[in-house]
């Protein structure tokens, strides 16, 4: 029977139905986080609108729970489930420059590097996340953060509109002038209101940057946070400097006695004038020298997968993040402790910065809630084999435990994992009622549920 429905299902799109009997079925049910093991029935592929409007209408008919997979970079694996559909949009991938009025169209089965890929070549950049292949729908709908962001805002504060099939099945447009109740909960409240098939961004004059590491000894490394913690924040908004504490890789370009090595460092980027390069890094300068650096100019889209490499899909991730106001000296003893135990080759941890531009926006204009913060700081739990997925998880927690009451309390909902409602309420504070209301109204019977979820009962 339910063969049946799904062949009908398969004849009306222009994508295709993979279930567990297809060949691809095992590739196509992965997500990035290769902890994520789930089996859904089938995974839709839309090649369209029409493929979302109908494979909607179709879940909803048949009481078909459904997970919305953009880029299938999420954390906690939201963009899969176990039974019920996956609608992946991964075949949607169109981006459309307008150089005239500097906006750019991206459908969102777009990857940052698709979409960076196209604007790049007109000048053009939104500002988007630190790895490339992440997707553009997931990263958007709960904030968006990279090198960017102080200077040009999240990727939402440079969102001007978007395309939606909602649970009922109609297809609207968000925007200031049009639904402007669903374009406020879209810009931070995740894929609570519908299915966004495209996005419309405003481009930044953006092009070369002048970015790359500059890494310390740990015996460096609360000199360094009390140094970043009054310098950085105080530097113009075209550089920015994400703090980290990491293990060297073992590969070139790093010099040989450092790989394996527990080292603190900064990530820079400089989205200013390339002429005005030196001044803009003399207060860096003025720091204790780097053990290593690797800093040089550079288009954006190579900054945004400078990383990519490091991390490919299928490792196993645990993350958890909290938004600071402020590095205090009992914090900084924290991240020195813990910062020593880092476990393994890919985990990490790392300050966001999300001053400047982000805090022009007040609380309420958009769901997204943190304008007040100056970092989201997220601690990263990553190795390749499923044997330490205990030993990253047990890092990450206690970091995380151990820093918490330092923060203004609540994480970026795209750095939760399955932490329940207490977390996802705390990541919109007082903005989350306001949320609740959106969502019974677009999305009254919790169709889309497998997300940060704003649960209208
Ligand atoms: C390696 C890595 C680096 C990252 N770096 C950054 C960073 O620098 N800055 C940052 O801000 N974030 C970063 N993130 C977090 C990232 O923003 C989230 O993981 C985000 O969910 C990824 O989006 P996706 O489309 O790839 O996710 P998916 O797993 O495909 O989807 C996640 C969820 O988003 C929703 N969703 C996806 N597509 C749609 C859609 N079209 N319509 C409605 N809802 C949809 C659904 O609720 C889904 O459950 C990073 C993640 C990873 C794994």
């Amino acid at each position: 029977m339910r063969e049946n429905a799904y062949r009908n299902l398969s004849a009306k799109l222009r994508g295709s139905v993979i279930t567990p009997g297809s060949g691809e079925y095992e590739v196509a049910r992965r997500v990035y986080n290769g902890m994520i093991d789930r089996r859904p029935d089938a995974i839709v592929r839309c090649a369209d609108v029409v493929d979302v409007t109908t494979v909607v209408n179709f879940a909803r008919n048949e009481d078909i729970a459904v997970a919305v997979r953009g880029g299938g970079h999420n954390g906690a694996g939201l963009g899969v489930c176990e039974r019920g559909f996956v609608i992946d949009l991964s075949l949607m991938k169109g981006v459309l420059v307008n150089p005239v009025t500097k906006t750019i169209r991206a459908e969102a089965g777009c990857t940052q590097a698709d979409l960076s890929h196209a604007a790049h070549d007109f000048g053009l950049a939104v500002p988007l996340g630190v790895i490339s292949s992440t997707g553009i729908a997931g990263l958007t709908l709960g904030g968006g953060m990279g090198y960017l962001t102080r200077k040009y805002g999240l990727t939402v504060d440079n969102l001007l509109e978007a395309n939606l099939v909602l649970a009922d099945g109609h297809f609207v447009t968000a925007s200031a002038a049009q639904n402007p109740d669903l374009f406020w909960a879209i810009r931070g409240g995740g894929g609570n209101f519908g299915i966004v098939t495209s996005f419309l961004f405003r481009g930044c004059p953006v092009a070369q940057v002048f970015a790359g590491p500059m890494l310390w000894e740990m015996e460096h490394a609360r000199e360094l946070l009390e140094w970043y913690r009054e310098v950085a924040p105080a530097q113009p908004e075209e550089l920015c400097g994400i703090f980290a504490f990491l293990k060297v890789p073992p590969g070139r370009p790093f010099p040989e006695e450092l790989h394996g090595k527990t080292m603190c460092g900064i990530v820079w980027a400089y989205c200013g004038p390339l002429d005005l390069v030196e001044e803009a890094f003399r207060p860096v300068r003025k720091f204790r020298e780097p053990r290593f650096e690797l800093m040089t100019s550079m288009p954006y889209p190579a900054l945004q997968s400078m990383f990519d490499a490091i991390y490919p899909p299928g490792l196993q991730w645990y993350w958890r993040g909290d938004f600071f106001g402020q590095i205090s000296d009992r914090a900084i003893d924290e991240h020195l402790k813990f910062g020593e135990q880092v476990p393994t080759l890919h985990s990490t941890m790392q300050l966001n910065p999300v001053d400047g531009a982000v805090g022009r926006f007040n609380r309420h204009d958009t769901a997204f809630s943190y304008r007040d913060a100056k970092w989201s700081m997220v601690i990263v739990g990553v190795d390749p084999d499923p044997a330490n997925a205990e030993k990253i998880t047990a890092w990450t927690k206690n970091y995380w435990a151990a820093l918490h009451p330092y923060s203004l309390g609540g994480a970026y909902v795209n750095f939760l994992m399955d932490e329940g409602i207490d977390r996802v309420k705390a990541a919109y504070r007082d903005n989350y009622d306001r949320l609740l209301k959106v969502k019974r109204k677009y999305d009254p019977a919790n169709f889309f549920r497998i997300n940060q979820n704003i649960r209208p009962d």
